[in-house]
C-alpha cells in the first residue's frame, strides 16, 4: 500500500511541547501529538473506492492487512507522528473555551494527483482534548457519518468525506439520551478526508487568548494552502479571507436548504474554515417541510439550529469569525461590511436556489412573492419536501387544476384535506402557471433540469436508522445499498422507487429517526 504521504499541519505549525496523553489546557500550541488506541479486534465494515482511488489506492488495498491495521488505528505508518488539534468554539451560543479534537485523531496528509487530503481517525481513543468523554464513537453514529458525508457530496453539497467504517470489537457505554439509561454498544471507527480540518474554532482559540503570534501563524497556513490565490498574507488578504470564508459557508448553507438537511449542532467548532460541512452529529433530513424543525433534541428548548435558523447561524459564526481575525486587522468596518453582504447575497443566493428549484430561469419581480406563498401552501398541511420539488417537475403547464393531483404522494395523513387547503393550493399553482408563461423551456426540458437540483433520493433519518438495526444484529448490507443508492440521488433508479416514500409513521417519533441527542 503506497501514499504519497506530505504533513505540512504539524510540520508548519507549532505543536504542544507535552507529549503525554493526558486531558489538560494546551497553550502556544496548535496541536498535541497522540496515537490512536489500538483496537482489539478491528473489522472493516464498508470503505469508500472512490475515496481510496482519491488518495492512490486501489480495490485490492482497501482488502489489504495493512489498510485494517492503518484506518482502525492498530499501528501508525512509519514516519507520521498522528495528532490531536487545538481548538475552541462557541456552542449554542455561548463561549466553551478549549474544545479541540475529543475523539478524532490526525494521520497524516497525502498529496495525489495534486489533491492534498488530511486524514482522520474518528472515534480512535482519548487525546488530551477528551475532556469528560472517552474518546470513542459508537457504531449508528458512525454509520450516519459514514453514509451521510458520501451522500451530501453526490448532492452537490461541500463536505467532509468518508474513506472507511470499522468496528473496533470494543464495547462503548453510551447514555443515548442523557436520561440515566446507559448501555454498551458497538464501538466503531470511521476514517474520515478533507483538505484540512481547520475550523472557526482554530481561530478563536488563540484569539480568546490572545495569542496574536500563533494566531498569524494559523491564519498565514491557510492561506498558504488553502487560499493561495488570494496572495501573500497582509492585512488586505486576511479580509479577503475572511470573504471567501464568508462566501463559501453561505453557499454550503444554501445548498442545505435545498436539500433539506438540517446540521443539528453549528456551534463553531463545527464550522470548518473551507465551508465543508462537518461533523455529522444529530444531523436530519427534512420529511414534511417545516422552517422550526430541528432533530436534536439537546436543542429542543431553543430549537437554535432548526432548519429556517441555518442561515442566521451562518452570519453569527461569521461574527465570531470575525472577531477573532480582527487582531490581525484592526479595523471593523471591512468585516462589517462583509457580514452586510452576506445578508444581501444571502437573499439573492436563496431566492435563486428556489428559482432553481420550481424550474425558474428567468428573474421577475414577483418571484420572491411566489416562493413565500409556496413555502406557506408547504406549512399548512404536512408535506413531505423532498417528494413535492421531485414531483413538481411532472406538471405540464396550462392546466393549474391537475397540480394537486401532481404532487398529492407529498401529503402526509390519511385524512383529506380541508377544502380551504386545496383553494390555498389551487391559488398558488394558477400564479405557478402564469409565472411558468414568462419562461423560455419546454415542459420537458424544465422537468429534466428541475431533477438536476431536486433530489430523489436523500438519507431519509429512518434510513439510516434501518441500517443501524441491522447493523447492531450484525448484518451490514443495507450500509452497502444505502452507500450505493445515495451515489445518485438526482438520478430515476426505478429498482430502487421505494425509498422514494414518505417517511413510514412508525417512524414518525422514533428515537433515531426525528429525535437525536448529540450522545455518540
Ligand atoms: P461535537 O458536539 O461532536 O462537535 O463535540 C464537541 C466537542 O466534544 C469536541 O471537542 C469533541 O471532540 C468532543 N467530544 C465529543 N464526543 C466525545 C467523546 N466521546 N470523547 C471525547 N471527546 C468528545
Ligand atoms: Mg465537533
Amino acid at each position: 500500500m503506497q501514499l504519497n504521504i506530505k504533513d505540512t499541519f504539524n510540520r508548519e505549525l507549532p505543536s504542544d511541547s507535552n507529549t503525554e496523553n493526558t486531558r489538560r489546557k494546551v497553550f502556544e500550541a496548535t496541536h498535541s501529538y497522540v496515537n490512536p488506541k489500538v483496537p482489539s479486534n478491528p473489522k472493516l465494515l464498508h470503505a469508500s473506492i472512490e475515496m481510496a482511488n482519491a488518495i492512490g489506492l486501489e480495490e485490492k488495498d482497501i482488502n489489504s492487512k495493512a489498510f485494517l491495521e492503518l484506518f482502525s488505528g492498530a499501528i501508525v505508518q512509519p514516519k507520521t507522528k498522528p495528532y490531536a488539534m487545538a481548538y475552541a468554539g462557541h456552542q449554542f451560543g455561548n463561549w466553551a473555551g478549549q474544545l479541540g479534537d475529543g475523539r478524532a485523531i490526525n494521520l497524516f496528509e497525502v498529496e495525489h494527483h495534486k489533491n492534498r487530503w488530511a486524514l482522520q481517525l474518528k472515534g480512535a481513543g482519548e487525546t488530551p482534548y477528551s475532556r469528560q468523554g472517552d474518546g470513542l464513537a459508537v457504531l449508528r453514529s458512525s454509520i450516519r457519518e459514514y453514509l451521510c458525508s458520501e451522500a451530501m457530496h453526490h448532492l452537490g453539497v461541500p463536505t467532509t468525506r468518508a474513506l472507511s467504517l470499522m468496528l473496533s470489537g470494543d464495547d462503548v457505554l453510551r447514555d443515548m439520551l442523557y436520561n440515566g439509561n446507559a448501555d454498551y454498544e458497538k464501538g466503531a471507527i470511521v476514517s474520515r478526508l478533507a483538505p484540512t480540518f481547520i475550523r472557526f474554532g482554530n481561530f478563536e482559540l488563540f484569539a480568546a487568548r490572545n495569542d496574536h503570534s500563533n494566531l498569524k501563524k494559523l491564519t498565514d497556513y491557510t492561506i498558504k494552502y488553502f487560499y493561495p490565490e488570494l496572495g501573500k498574507p497582509s492585512k488586505e488578504i486576511y479580509i479577503k479571507l475572511f470573504q471567501e470564508v464568508a462566501n463559501k459557508t453561505l453557499d454550503m448553507i444554501v445548498h442545505w436548504q435545498r436539500v433539506g438537511f438540517v446540521h443539528g449542532v453549528m456551534n463553531t467548532d463545527n464550522m470548518s474554515i473551507l465551508g465543508l460541512t462537518i461533523d455529522y452529529g444529530p444531523y436530519g433530513w427534512l420529511e414534511g417541510f417545516d422552517f422550526g424543525w430541528t432533530p436534536n433534541t439537546t436543542d429542543k428548548q431553543n430549537k437554535r439550529y432548526r432548519y429556517g435558523n441555518q442561515p442566521n447561524i451562518g452570519l453569527w459564526n461569521l461574527l465570531q469569525l470575525a472577531n477573532a481575525l480582527y487582531p490581525l486587522v484592526e479595523e471593523n468596518e471591512p468585516f462589517e461590511t462583509i457580514l452586510k453582504q452576506y445578508q444581501t447575497d444571502f437573499e439573492t443566493k436563496s431566492l435563486a436556489m428556489m428559482r432553481s428549484k420550481i424550474g425558474l430561469e428567468k428573474q421577475e419581480k414577483d418571484d420572491a412573492k411566489l416562493m413565500a406563498d409556496l413555502e406557506d401552501c408547504l406549512l399548512v398541511w404536512e408535506t413531505d419536501m423532498t417528494i413535492f420539488f421531485r414531483l413538481l417537475s411532472n406538471y405540464r403547464t396550462g392546466n393549474p387544476n391537475s397540480g394537486i393531483e401532481v404532487i398529492k404522494k407529498a401529503f402526509y395523513g390519511s385524512e383529506s384535506i380541508k377544502d380551504t387547503i386545496l383553494e390555498q393550493w389551487k391559488g398558488w399553482f394558477t400564479a405557478y402557471d402564469q409565472r411558468l408563461q414568462l419562461e423560455e423551456l419546454t415542459d420537458q426540458e424544465r422537468h429534466v433540469k428541475m431533477n438536476l437540483v431536486n433530489p430523489k433520493y436523500v438519507l431519509r433519518n429512518y434510513m439510516a436508522q434501518l441500517a443501524i438495526d441491522d447493523a447492531n444484529k450484525g448484518d451490514y448490507k443495507l450500509i452497502d445499498k444505502l452507500f450505493q443508492l445515495l451515489k445518485q440521488p438526482y438520478a430515476e433508479q426505478p429498482e430502487n422507487e421505494s425509498w422514494f416514500a414518505k417517511r413510514p409513521d412508525w417512524a414518525r417519533h422514533k428515537v433515531g429517526c426525528s429525535m437525536l441527542s448529540c450522545s455518540s
